[in-house]
């Protein structure tokens, strides 16, 4: 049989805090004895009475402005309409310093055997700001009174958001709420409604506009773990969490590119120029190098070493490698200088494939191609000057409809300008580096593509509706490469004190 759980609303609060929108009043002492009377009726004419209970939960507004009479009888009512189990929760919600220690014992003698309170922050301040009733020194002395009037299962809530709140603030909070060893903790973000004070104070500009992004990293970073093991009822659905880290991942990649930039600049990037003999690699290094630096001969396998030059292309610093003719051969000098060409080849960040567009492609060439296969590259359609005007890519030699590539003439210096910004864009994902982010550190882009790669699988793991100990572990794992990158130093002791102390579940 389903249990059921009873939640009685008492809607009325000693003053109203500045962020509040509930439908709640101030507390009269004869409407509310009304409104128990009410409370009451309405107990009696349930439709579910009868029905096994094991939650009764007493929310608002403060309820521990009922007096314990007035609790009694709601209570009361409640086991004689409803079969309540011994072992019953029964919670009562209050606020720090309207209650008195008499209060609470009496409460407690009724039944009630849970407290949960509005803490919201250890900052006097802020308490202030937020029209909070109680101060600091109110929250520890319920607290304390709790425990000396036998309540063994007390929650609190923490607001993150506030106005001006910063990260140490938020942690000093933490440090206070886990000092303290509540049974349970709640953190909710800060929500401004609009005609509440604190709408109205922001947009006076008497108060600072809470920065979501920051209560977003408080909440995540320095609380993870925590409201991951405490019940936390999560405040958005996991399919905009899954959207939100998605759009992270588009400011990573993003950032990426600028860094893969970054490094290319600062170390420059190896160009190798491959091909069968006298498809005119020679020609085109002497294009892009603009010096005859290799020898161009009409004679197959005469580059027999590896050429190189270092060569300004849109900014970008290329070492150029021009190899030797890809093809067997029984030359030794030439086999050396073919050998040497694969291994240039291997650690090419880019290679320019050259096919000599005036002719079909050649076995020699499919097998270049399929070497290539998955590698940066570009193909590059030289000799374009011995097409037929207006021919384009694709339509003379059998073999090259199905290649993407850039069409070039060698001899003319067609087409070698687009080449040039193909060879930019294909090393650096962009079309100019003016504007390529500054990180270039290899060890920083690698912990940036780790801390991508955990975001990835955070957002996976919140589109499939993963428990939040997965998202919060993967966001957490990011979290700490960034900091890695920055140079911050990650809270270790205190999310293993965290670990130490709480345990999944209420
Ligand atoms: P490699 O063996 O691939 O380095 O080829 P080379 O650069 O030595 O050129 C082989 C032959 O093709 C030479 O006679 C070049 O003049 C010629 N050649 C190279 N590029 C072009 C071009 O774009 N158009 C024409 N018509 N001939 C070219």
């Amino acid at each position: 049989m389903t249990l059921a759980g009873l939640y009685i609303h008492i809607p009325f609060c000693r003053s109203r805090c500045s962020y509040c929108d509930f439908a709640t009043g101030l507390y009269q002492g004869e409407l509310a004895e009304t409104y128990v009377r009410a409370v009451v009726q309405e107990i009696g004419s349930s439709q579910n009475a009868g029905a096994r209970v094991d939650t009764i939960y007493f929310g608002g507004g403060t309820p521990s402005l009922l007096t314990p009479d007035q609790l009694d009888r709601i209570l009361a009512k409640v086991h004689r309409e409803f079969d309540v189990d011994s072992s019953s929760e029964i919670t009562v919600e209050m606020n720090p310093g309207t209650v008195t220690h008499d209060q609470l014992r009496a409460f407690r003698s009724l039944g009630v055997n849970r407290a949960s309170f509005g803490a919201q922050t250890f900052d006097d301040a802020e308490l202030a700001k937020l029209g909070r009733s109680h101060t600091t020194a109110d929250t520890f002395k319920t607290f304390h009174e709790l425990r000396a009037a036998g309540f063994d299962n007390v929650s609190f809530d923490l607001i993150a958001g506030l106005p001006g709140q910063t990260l140490e603030g938020w942690q000093r909070n933490i440090e206070h709420s886990l000092a303290l060893q509540p049974e349970h903790l709640s953190f909710y973000l800060l929500e401004v409604h609009s005609g509440t004070p604190l709408a109205d104070h922001i947009r006076r500009g008497l108060q600072p506009v809470p920065d979501e992004d920051l209560a977003a990293f408080a909440t995540v970073r320095k609380t993870g773990s925590l409201t991951a093991r405490a019940h936390f009822a999560p405040r958005i659905e996991p399919s905009e969490a899954a959207r939100r880290i998605t759009s992270l991942v588009a400011w990573f990649d993003d950032l990426l590119t600028g860094a893969r930039a970054g490094r290319l600049i600062r170390e420059g990037a190896t160009v190798v120029v491959a091909g069968r003999p006298n498809v005119g690699k020679s020609s085109l290094f002497n294009r892009l190098a603009g010096a005859d630096r290799a020898i161009v001969t009409p004679v197959a396998g005469t580059t027999r070493d590896l050429v190189s030059e270092r060569v300004d292309i849109e900014g970008l610093a290329v070492t150029l490698v021009d190899t030797a003719g890809w093809r067997e051969t029984h030359d030794v000098v030439e086999r050396e200088g073919v050998a040497r060409s694969k291994q240039a080849r291997e650690v090419a960040d880019l290679l320019v494939v050259v096919l000599d567009r005036s002719e079909s492609i050649r076995t020699e060439d499919e097998e270049l191609l399929a070497q290539t296969t998955g590698r940066p590259r570009i193909v590059v359609a030289n000799k374009s000057d011995l097409l037929d005007a207006g021919a384009g890519f694709g339509d003379v030699g059998a073999g090259f409809s199905r290649l993407e590539g850039v069409e070039v003439s060698a001899k003319t210096g067609a087409g070698v300008d687009d080449l040039r910004r193909a060879i930019v864009r294909e090393l650096t994902g962009r079309e100019s580096l003016r504007d390529a982010a500054a990180i270039s550190n290899t060890r920083h882009i690698t912990l940036l593509e780790q801390a991508r790669a955990n975001l990835v699988a955070a957002s996976e793991s919140a589109a499939a509706s993963a428990p939040e100990e997965f998202i919060l572990a993967d966001l957490q794992a990011a979290r700490a490469r960034l900091d890695e990158v920055v140079g911050a130093r990650t809270s270790d002791d205190l999310l293993q004190h965290i670990f130490e102390r709480f345990c999944i579940g209420k």
